[in-house]
């Protein structure tokens, strides 16, 4: 059955009570969303920023959620927040891309937070490390925290690209198949990093199956604090909300089920001829090593890496494939014969 996402939304910082209230305000008016967020200490990758307003607006934060009646998040990096937090009756936590990075602080968390019955919503590391992430959910659920979100915030590269932290969507779908029991939200502001990105990025997420979105708003975004480039108004978010398509999970209609069974039947059976073809190619590849340990040839030679580069491309040219998505295959097929010849070439004469 078609599940309506969860949906926390709020600004990126609280910045005055005035501020929070205003925009909550704007976002039970213009739709209805699940709970609120603020950022009450802001981790700043760089110093000399605006890093949050700190501990009073824990109250502020509370109040609001109270005369909106919806449930209140904040994020927190260390005990004495989990302890404010608590203090002033935040309903959920929420540790930070940039503090799960760090086991040593989620472990700290986890130990602030044990015996405590609080919903905490863990985001993914700055860097695409699954095992980090899921390292961090382990200690959360080893404190005893039973109620446990995941957030898919993206991940931070060097490289240019147009989203702020690239998402990598395998890396929140292998977290789905590790953990299927914990829902994941999927925050579209911190991975465009840009108001016209957001709804793109949170159809994408609905289509992967994801269960809610957190989407930074302001009543004034342009004059927001902190990542104004990427909040939006109330009103916006409720557009976009609006014009967001939630697809079914499963196929029900009978006819179009068998005639997807047939063509998943058919993908199976591409799957597994394109297995046997790669180990096919593999074990010329091996061939080919042992005549180059024989004549101490060397692994790779360049003309001959730039010509099967050019020829395929040409190729993929002529079958409609893209270019650049068979270079990418390409270069891992490649990484593993040089893998192998390496294995090979390394090998003393009696083993
Ligand atoms: C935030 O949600 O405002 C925030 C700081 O996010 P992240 O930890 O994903 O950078
Ligand atoms: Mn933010």
């Amino acid at each position: 059955m078609k599940k309506r996402p969860y949906i926390i939304s709020g600004p990126c910082s609280a910045e005055t009570k005035e501020q929070l209230l205003k925009t909550a305000k704007q976002l039970v008016k213009h739709g209805s969303i699940d709970c609120l967020r603020a950022g009450i200490w802001k981790p700043r990758t760089r110093p000399n920023f605006f890093e949050g307003i700190g501990e009073t607006g824990l109250q502020w934060l509370k109040e609001t959620g109270d005369a909106v009646n919806l449930p209140v998040t904040t994020e927190v990096a260390n005990t004495r927040h989990v302890e404010l937090a608590l203090k002033n009756n935040i309903d959920i936590l929420w540790i930070g891309a940039r503090t799960v990075a760090n086991p040593f602080s989620v472990q700290e968390i986890a130990n602030a937070l044990k015996g405590i019955d609080i919903p905490v919503m863990v985001k993914n590391p700055v860097n695409p490390d699954l095992q980090l992430w899921v390292g961090a959910i382990e200690r959360i659920f080893q404190a005893g925290i039973n109620n446990i979100k995941a957030i898919h915030r993206g991940f931070s590269s060097f490289e240019k690209s147009a989203y702020r932290n690239t998402p990598k969507w395998e890396i929140p779908i292998e977290l789905m198949r590790i953990f299927p029991e914990i829902p994941i939200i999927c925050d579209p502001s911190h991975i465009g990093g840009n108001r016209n990105m957001i709804k793109a990025i949170a159809q994408k997420a609905l289509d992967l199956e994801m269960d809610g979105l957190m989407i930074e708003s302001h009543f004034n975004p342009d004059e927001a604090w902190s990542d104004s480039k990427q909040q939006i108004t109330p009103k916006k978010l409720q557009q976009i909300l609006s014009k967001l398509v939630v697809r079914e999970p499963e196929v029900n209609d009978k006819t179009l089920k068998s005639k997807l069974d047939i063509l998943r039947k058919k993908i199976d059976g591409l799957d597994e001829e394109m297995i046997n073809l790669l180990s096919n190619r593999m074990n010329i590849v091996e061939e080919i090593g042992n005549h180059k340990k024989e004549n101490e040839i060397t692994i790779l030679q360049a003309d001959r890496w730039k010509k099967i580069i050019n020829d395929r491309n040409n190729t993929a040219r002529e079958a409609g494939v893209s270019e650049e998505f068979i270079q990418r295959i390409l270069k891992v097929i490649h990484k593993e014969s040089i893998n192998i010849q390496t294995n090979i070439l390394n090998k003393k004469k009696n083993e």
